[in-house]
């Protein structure tokens, strides 16, 4: 197998320190001066980086400044990181588009589906993403959670029994402490109608060293457990990555991938193969990948919703199905996935469908008759509110 690359360790930085997470968040990049240690910055680079002060502040970990190319802006690595003049000139851009706070029955839960949640327990990450979709809270110390805070999430999930699902968010929950973690999680695990709880944590990926055996023992003690994180592209599968992935499935979590399509960085074919293809070599699942969101400051990354269908399409039987995840758009009501119409429409009594390089193929498959459970024999008229449906159907079309 391909041996992974590992993080530019400077020689001046003591190994020990290098991996451990605390030094990592103390020595974070924070200005101009800091990221000139790490790579040469553009001009863009150097006045987005004052003009977006009061608006997206930057911050880095030294482990993911060493993933970045040093003399290439468009490194995708740097895309995500650096700030750009272009988030100044969004016009669409929101700052809230899933409407989360309208969504928000009490202070940071955000309720779409009957029956889960997301939880934003933290206000604080690793690093800040320039397309974060929450970047009107990251950093931001209004959406602090105070412990009281935490604990009236808690009790509003306790009194809330249709929740079987808790996705602790942020923000990054990783970045609590061990003891606040296990507060929290033990806290959770009381609630008897709390069936699964999941993590959403972007540390495999810019700060790995967090994910400690200590860590990991103490979420394995409160299964189910499952953890989805965030990469992006191939160059952020290090080995360090691929180390912490493996101690939180050896503790028996599963572990995910949800991606943001963005441009520049991950919307082309062949990158998006490599980065699904390392992803499961590491035993991680590439899961979704979202459409970037009509968000604010982050018109260069989005990218037309045909064209994210089409490199999904491309991958269709190129490369190991579990290895494509699903592409999807999250939206106020949900999320919608965004599929390539396989099915192309009903002749009569067949379907046709397009295989994955587009040749079509008809599948028999009759018009449902309703069936006497008695016998297993057709009833005397066809089901009349299946045929119907499938009559108006158009051949040759997608099903709406
Ligand atoms: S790690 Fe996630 S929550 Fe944090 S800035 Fe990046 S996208 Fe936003």
């Amino acid at each position: 197998m391909r041996a992974r690359p590992r993080s530019r360790r400077p020689a001046a930085v003591d190994p020990a320190d290098w991996s451990d997470w605390g030094w990592q968040m103390r020595e974070r990049v924070r200005d101009a001066q800091g990221l000139a240690e790490w790579i040469r910055p553009s001009e863009d680079e150097r006045r987005a980086i004052d003009a977006l002060a009061d608006r997206f502040r930057f911050v880095i970990t030294p482990y993911y400044a060493s993933l970045m190319d040093p003399d290439d802006p468009a490194c995708p690595v740097r895309r995500q990181v650096v700030p750009r003049l272009a988030e100044l000139d969004d016009a669409a851009g929101l700052a809230d588009p899933l409407d989360e706070v309208a969504h928000s029955p009490v202070k940071n839960i955000v309720r779409v589906y009957p029956d889960r949640i997301a939880f934003c327990v933290n206000n604080e990450c690793a690093l800040y993403c320039r397309y974060c979709l929450r970047k009107r809270m990251v950093g931001e110390p209004e959406w602090a959670m105070k412990k009281r805070e935490l604990q009236a999430g808690i009790d509003w999930v306790r009194e809330t029994p249709e929740i079987r699902d808790v996705l602790l968010t942020g923000g990054d929950p990783l970045i609590f402490s061990d003891d606040r973690l296990h507060w929290l999680l033990d806290s959770l695990r009381s609630i008897p109608h709390v069936e699964i709880i999941r993590l959403g944590t972007r540390l495999p990926v810019t700060l790995p060293f967090r994910v400690t055996p200590a860590l990991c023992t103490m979420l394995a003690s409160f299964h189910p457990i499952w953890l989805n994180t965030h990469f992006n592209h191939p160059r952020e599968l290090t080995a360090e990555a691929a180390e912490a992935c493996d101690r939180l499935t050896r503790a028996g979590i599963p572990v995910g991938n949800q991606s943001v399509l963005l441009r520049g960085v991950n919307d082309d074919a062949a990158v998006m193969k490599e980065l699904c293809e390392g992803l499961v070599r590491m035993r991680v699942r590439p899961y979704y990948v979202y459409q970037a969101q009509l968000l604010e400051g982050t018109a260069h990354f989005r990218v037309q919703i045909e064209r994210g269908v089409e490199i999904f399409h491309a991958l269709r039987g190129r490369t190991s199905g579990f290895a494509i995840p699903t592409y999807v758009l999250d939206t106020p009501y949900g999320k919608v996935p965004l599929g390539y119409p396989y099915l192309k429409g009903r002749e009569g009594d067949d379907v046709v469908v397009e295989a994955y390089d587009g040749r079509l193929w008809r599948e028999p498959n009759p018009i449902e008759r309703a069936i006497d459970p008695a016998t297993d024999t057709a009833r005397e008229a066809a089901d009349p509110a299946i045929a119907s449906s499938a009559q108006d159907a158009p051949a040759e079309k997608p099903p709406s």
